[in-house]
């Protein structure tokens, strides 16, 4: 095995861990689609606490308008069986608005009522919405932070690839380093492949057995006669 072809091989290690690195680096969930979440689960949060407190001062003032009912319907009985009043159309009069302010008074305690029963649902919901923001929150950290580790991890081992690789280059002759490279950009990145069995790792045909043995003999530059890829035989 002549050194050159060894240190192809060592360049193609380094350019496929490179590629491999670059793509983890490029799929690393960066914690987007997290916040996005969050996001909306803080708007519907906001969405349900609105709900709430506006049914909260609707029933506020349905209590101060019950409140002045109640206290109005009984100045007007006091008024009517007080004694006061003898006036028979006077009185009827009022016993007219006696009613009508019970019903007004039922009519609002029904309503109270009713609201009671929405916001226990509503402070119910707006419960349940803060656990999610919660989680969502956890979720967006814990992401996050992943990504900056990884990331910073990933970079870094990068940045050692690329400085081996400007170390290992130049020690190939620039000739050999053009045609790899060539190679390597039709070829999916894969340039130099090893021979296993007898079998060419990059296209998974067999290597003629006269290619194997020059192959053993000498080394060098000997080539896939399907892939075109540098042959490298493991041993
Ligand atoms: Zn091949």
């Amino acid at each position: 095995m002549t050194e050159e072809l060894e240190q192809l091989y060592r360049l193609q290690k380094i350019d496929t861990a490179l590629a491999e690195v670059r793509r983890d680096l490029e799929a690393l969930p960066d914690g987007t689609q997290e916040r996005t979440a969050l996001d909306e689960a803080a708007a519907e949060l906001k969405r349900r606490q609105e709900r709430l407190s506006g049914r909260e001062s609707a029933q506020r003032s349905k209590e101060l308008d019950l409140g002045s009912t109640e206290a109005k319907r009984a100045q007007c009985m006091e008024k009517a069986y007080g004694g006061v009043v003898s006036n028979p159309k006077e009185l009827e009069n009022l016993q007219k608005e006696i009613e009508a302010l019970g019903r007004t008074k039922d009519r609002l305690e029904e309503e109270t009522l009713e609201l009671l029963e929405q916001i226990d649902e509503d402070t119910a919901a707006v419960h349940e919405q803060k656990a999610r923001v919660a989680e969502c929150e956890e979720a967006s950290t814990r992401v996050t932070e992943h990504y900056q580790s990884e990331s910073a991890r990933l970079t870094g081992l990068v940045a050692e690839l690329e400085a081996e690789r400007e170390q290992v280059g130049p020690q190939v002759e620039e000739r050999l380093l053009k045609r790899y490279d060539d190679l390597r950009a039709k070829n999916a990145n894969l340039a130099v492949v090893e021979v296993m069995d007898g079998v060419c790792s990059g296209c998974n045909m067999k290597v003629p057995s006269a290619k194997l043995k020059r192959l053993s003999d000498t080394g060098g530059e000997i080539f896939c006669d399907n892939c075109k890829r540098f042959l490298y035989l493991l041993q």
